[in-house]
């Protein structure tokens, strides 16, 4: 088929996620066919760099040998076979992975497939733990969430997220949960300033704990970067003040390591950081290397207790998925952190992060960049009208799409999270390729802008 009987036939039949559709139907979408490292190859052989890792998951490259390798040869053993009620190799020796590079003391692996689903599966692990512990009605019920909060797409994941362009449709849908401020010190909530501040919107989770801290079941966060928001980048404590307060009320601690984990913010986990002890961690995405679906849901030793108990007592938690910790994907799951041995990624980040700070520092002098936010190799660029108010560009102007619309000329995919242009390239990223994507986005950012004014 041609590029253009690809389109046509994506055009008749397909529904894309979070795609306004109407302006689809009328666009000439780009027909991936091909990746090789940090490229994407269209169906006319058109190349471009990967800026945003396919949606935050790419972490060494596309068409990586050893994952490659990885996940044929898990073919030849099962492509699939049930983990409820039997277990499988890949996976047992993924958990005992993953529990080894984890922080604090986690010990215990629950796999799903998808980062929303991670999420869901924390908050019933949270909630039942109560339960399990003698909690009764109206006691460890409720969860605290962050504004701008974003955790995923299942009615769950919406309840504990905060971003109203998403959520607010379905608030009728959701439980309620009880509320404190985004840590977005470009448009401050409370009106202060960092450090001055002491991290009040931290600091707002000790009265909610305070007022009703026997209601609440567990605080919900995306540790040091509010992704989906736009990457909201939190300041250095913010995480630990969080995790602080929580464990001085004894509730439990819940990091959503869906974006930040598996090295983007030149940590394996942002939890390092600021030397935070989840009690639970969901982790997706860069789980796989971003070759295959898979998620999973650590827990410490005290909460998995809780759930032992005769099968009469339904101390059981009773989630499940048909496709719980299919084996090709720990495969590839497992090869994923055998090339972060074996090219020491961590260690190679560390310069190209220094390098992308370089890089981004002229566009902090654009008229109409008002905030360049930078937590390893996870960028937002947040787009104004004007820079002495932050006044935003009309909405309807969609000038962050447009960043995207002409980048993708000059050979840069990425993709915009309102009028926020995002950058998060793989970590397999060259210090050209990075050179390049941030020139391009910078070409294009400049064209939108004057475009828009
Ligand atoms: N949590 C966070 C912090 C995320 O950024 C995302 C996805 N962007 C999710 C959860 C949801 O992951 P998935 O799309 O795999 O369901």
């Amino acid at each position: 088929m041609t590029t253009d009987e690809f389109r046509k036939l994506d055009q008749a039949y397909v529904w894309h996620p979070f795609t306004p559709m109407s302006v689809w139907l009328d666009d000439e979408p780009v027909v991936i066919e091909r990746g090789e490292g940090c490229e994407l190859i269209d169906t006319d052989g058109n190349r471009y760099l990967d800026g945003v890792s396919s949606l935050w998951v790419n972490v060494h490259g596309h068409g990586h040998p050893t994952i490659n390798a990885a996940i044929r040869d898990q073919l030849n053993w099962i492509a699939h076979s049930t983990f409820l009620g039997l277990t499988h190799p890949a996976a047992v020796e993924l958990a005992a992975e993953l529990v080894a590079i984890a922080p604090g003391r986690l010990s215990r692996v629950f796999y799903s497939e998808n980062g929303a689903a991670a999420v869901e599966v924390a908050l019933k692990m949270a909630y039942s733990y109560w339960r399990n512990q003698g909690a009764g009605e109206g006691q460890r019920d409720r969860f605290v969430r962050l504004e701008n909060a974003y955790h995923g797409d299942t009615i769950g994941a919406v309840s504990v997220g905060g971003i109203d362009r998403f959520h607010d449709t379905y608030r009728p849908l959701l439980f309620s949960t009880a509320d404190i401020p985004s840590p977005y010190c470009y448009r401050c909530p409370l009106g202060l300033e960092y450090p001055s501040c002491d991290l009040a919107c931290a600091n707002a989770l000790d009265a909610v704990l305070t007022r009703e801290g026997d209601r609440i079941a567990a605080v919900v966060v995306e540790p040091m970067v509010q992704g989906a928001a736009g990457m909201i980048t939190a300041p250095d404590g913010h995480l630990a003040r969080i995790a602080e307060i929580a464990r001085r009320h004894g509730v439990l601690l819940v990091v959503d390591e869906v974006a930040t984990g598996f090295g983007r913010t030149g940590h394996m986990f942002a939890s390092e950081i600021d030397g935070v002890e989840p009690d639970i961690m969901c982790l997706a995405k860069g789980i796989t290397g971003g070759y295959l679906p898979l998620s999973a849901t650590l827990a410490t030793e005290v909460i998995f207790e809780a759930f032992l108990g005769a099968p009469e007592e339904h101390k059981t938690l009773y989630h499940g998925h048909s496709y719980s910790a299919n084996p090709l994907c720990c495969a590839a799951a497992l090869a994923n952190l055998q090339v972060f041995e074996d090219e020491r990624t961590l260690e190679a980040i560390q310069p190209k992060i220094a390098l992308l700070a370089d890089l981004l520092a002229p566009l902090r002098d654009h008229p109409n960049v008002g905030d360049v936010r930078q937590r390893g190799l996870m960028v937002g660029i947040e787009l104004v009208a004007e820079r002495a108010t932050k006044e935003p560009f009309a909405e309807a102007l969609q000038v962050g799409a447009d960043v995207t619309r002409r980048a993708r000329p000059k050979g840069v995919i990425v993709r915009p999270l309102g009028d926020v242009v995002v950058l998060m390239p793989p970590l397999a990223i060259t210090d050209d390729q990075l050179t390049r994507l941030v020139g391009a986005v910078a070409e294009a950012i400049d064209e939108a802008c004057t475009a828009a004014a």
